[in-house]
């Protein structure tokens, strides 16, 4: 008999965000950290829903019909996240990232993006694709800058056995055509490589799209949440993976965009584009992570791995002011102290942490 994970999810905001003292008041300027990490990235899950169960993020004897989702009530509207993204913006943040779940399947998610994007930063999109085809237009025309598509194999088998809703790839490609037309290119393409499962597929991904302008990412498998039975023999290292592509198609190393680029940027020798490797099992990169991540329902989370959040969503809800939450989320990035990748353990990685459907991947 296997025994059913029961993943960590918070407690009710209103408990956590009781009676609390408020925040210093921030007085502008720079804002660090700890550990003198400035905040530029904002990420934020629209939903903690998804019609894929990919097994290493959402597996589905997890998360199947009995589990509880948030009810509507409980879900940041549109009009709080902007409200949010607003002060976020006032306090550095470049570049907003709606994810989930599938930030797709909530419902009219391009109203949300015509709210943002008056506010002047970056926006973007992660996705599975499957809903990109029927969107991709309208998320443009609302003011989405670019999107990120989760695809984890070209082999249709694979594919569907990884996301466990038996989707095709074939819909997945139209999808990120549709994206292209829309004017959302360059698309970002993620394959998050588990060993024995798709690493043999590789070469197929990056020969796909060699010269097409779009930029595929390979992932480390990670311990995120605690019910994808991460396990380190799991991991393919992306130095395995620029090797065996580069014994191929030579590519050389180039310099980040901006400091704290998630993903290692990789050259074609002979021109044909770029690749990404994302790693941050076997290279860690907290020490410049630039990042927060602000939860379907209202939490903000300084770290992929964190095991617990800090509520403003009964900030938002019991009549604080915007400075009031600038002051709150200021004082959080102060305190903020993050590495869990330089830490990580065999120990740690089985510390119950928040499911990425939950936190925003
Ligand atoms: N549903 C959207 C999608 O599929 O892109 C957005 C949410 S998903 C959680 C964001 C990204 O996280 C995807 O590229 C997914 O493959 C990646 N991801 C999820 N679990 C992961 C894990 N355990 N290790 C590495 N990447 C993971």
């Amino acid at each position: 008999m296997t025994m059913k994970v029961i993943p960590l999810q918070p407690k009710g905001a209103a408990a956590a965000g009781a009676a609390r003292a408020p925040a210093p008041r921030f007085a502008g300027g720079p804002l660090a950290d700890t550990r003198g990490r400035s905040l530029r990235d904002l990420r934020v899950s629209v939903t903690d829903r998804c019609n894929f169960r990919c097994t290493y993020c959402m597996p589905r004897e997890v998360f199947d019909a009995g589990y509880r989702f948030l009810p509507h009530g409980a879900i940041l509207s549109f009009e709080e996240i902007a409200r949010l993204a607003r002060v976020f913006v006032g306090l550095g943040v470049e570049k907003i990232r709606l994810t989930g779940g599938e930030p797709l399947v909530r419902r009219d998610v391009h109203r949300l993006i015509e709210l943002l994007s008056p506010l002047g930063a970056e926006l973007t999109l992660t996705t599975n694709g499957s809903l990109l085809g029927k969107n991709a237009f309208l998320l443009k025309k609302a003011g989405l800058n670019r999107v990120t598509v989760s695809l984890d194999s070209l082999d249709d088998a694979t594919f569907r056995a990884m996301n466990d809703a038996d989707f095709p790839v074939a819909k997945v490609l139209e999808g990120i055509e549709a994206a292209e037309a829309a004017g959302l290119a360059p698309i970002k393409i993620n394959m998050v490589v588990k060993r024995g499962v798709n690493d043999d597929g590789i070469l197929a991904m990056a020969e796909r799209w060699r010269g097409s302008g779009h930029i595929v990412r390979f992932i480390e498998f990670m311990d995120v949440g605690s019910t994808n039975a991460w396990r380190m023999d799991d991991v393919v290292p992306s130095a395995s993976v620029i090797k065996r592509i580069s014994s191929v198609w030579p590519v050389e190393p180039v310099g980040a965009n901006y400091a704290g680029e998630v993903a290692e940027r990789w050259r074609y020798v002979d021109g044909a584009g770029e690749i990404g490797v994302i790693s941050s099992v076997t290279q860690a990169f907290c020490s410049n992570c630039n990042r927060l991540r602000l939860s379907t329902e209202g939490s903000l989370y300084t770290c992929l791995f964190a095991q617990s959040g800090h509520d403003l969503k009964s900030l938002l809800r019991g009549g604080a002011s915007d400075e009031e939450i600038r002051n709150e989320i200021a004082a959080l990035w102060q305190a903020r102290s993050d590495r869990y990748s330089e830490i990580r353990t065999a120990e740690t990685a089985k510390a119950r942490k928040i499911e990425m459907s939950y936190i925003g991947g």
